[in-house]
């Protein structure tokens, strides 16, 4: 059945485990989301894109490797959480609802047409996006970052991400952070291992996101190694790059993980909305899930609201 994916079904039960404040301004702007989506002006869109791709050069800084910061930075918590939070967005599938999309999991598909509009806006509100290692400097020493930051993420490995997001963003000189859960890859309406291969030399960052989608906080066993090591050596295998950087499925982490995650390499780890753990919040990055129902506006005032 075209677009039941496991990934879907996997996201809605994560309705959930996302911040009840987000989920409930999603809910109440149904309305003027698909209005304000359908009034997009493509050609709009494009002038606006020059603009900032020239502001996004002017800002750009160079990060350094994140194992290159000594782990005294890393380990300082208090500094860390002193820092104000980068806006961080999570994205999953882009494409126009249909009639068996439940109310649901429309939070987690955003149409076409309101992606770009929601884009556009943080280009025409000079927003610049960040990587993970920009991040992850700034997090850890107050390293620089340009104007108005903020970072995209795209969980799941849905083709939309390639097919869809990744021109888009080009148009703006955006960079974005890809999770990959690597039990799909190849499959019907998922990215292939090529589609990674280029997100990646096009100068994104891919993340891990395990291998199909289990709860972290129920690993045992050989779970750890094939949820974790398995997947993030097939994703250093395909884009030629260590992988530092891994989200947790459905935003669910418990304390046990992080000894698990930094002993396999893992540098930083993202979650969605709830509250960073306040020992660790290297390993409990927050993120907002960019509903689907977001009018721009709606958008803009979660980002300001949320971080
Ligand atoms: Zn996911």
């Amino acid at each position: 059945m075209k677009f039941s994916s496991a990934s879907l079904l996997l996201a809605a039960l994560a309705v959930a485990a996302c911040d009840s404040k987000t989920a409930t301004t999603g809910e109440t702007s149904t309305s003027s989301a698909t209005v304000e989506a359908a009034n997009t002006d493509p050609a709009a869109a494009e002038t606006s894109g020059t603009k900032a791709i020239a502001e996004d050069e002017a800002n750009a800084t160079p990060a350094p490797d994140p194992t290159s910061i000594p782990a005294a930075s890393a380990g300082n918590a208090a500094a860390i959480l002193a820092r104000p939070q980068v806006p961080i967005l999570c994205y999953h599938q882009i494409r126009d609802w249909t009639a068996r999309d439940s109310k649901g999991a429309k939070d987690y598909i955003v149409p076409i047409a309101a992606f770009k509009a929601q884009i556009k806006m943080l280009a025409d509100s000079g927003y610049h996006t960040v990587s993970p290692d920009q991040l992850y400097a700034y997090m850890t020493t107050g390293a620089k970052l340009p104007s108005k930051p903020i970072m995209l993420t795209f969980d799941d490995t849905d083709l939309d991400q390639f097919t869809i997001a990744r021109p888009t963003l080009e148009q703006y000189g955006y960079k974005a952070m890809y999770f990959v859960m690597t039990v799909s890859l190849g499959r019907p309406h998922y990215m292939t291992k090529a589609m990674v291969k280029q997100l990646s030399d096009e100068g994104n960052v891919i993340g891990s996101h395990t291998w199909d989608h289990h709860n972290v906080k129920k690993y045992q066993g050989k779970d750890w190694e094939t949820q974790i090591d398995k997947p993030t050596k097939t994703l250093e295998e395909i884009t030629g790059k260590k992988i530092n950087y891994f989200a947790y499925p459905f935003g669910l982490w418990n304390p046990q993980a992080f000894p698990e995650l930094k002993k396999r390499g893992f540098v930083a780890a993202f979650s969605l909305a709830e509250k960073r753990d306040q020992n660790d919040p290297l390993f409990t990055i927050r993120r907002i899930i960019a509903s689907g129902y977001w009018s721009p506006k709606t958008l803009r005032n979660n980002i300001v609201q949320s971080f």
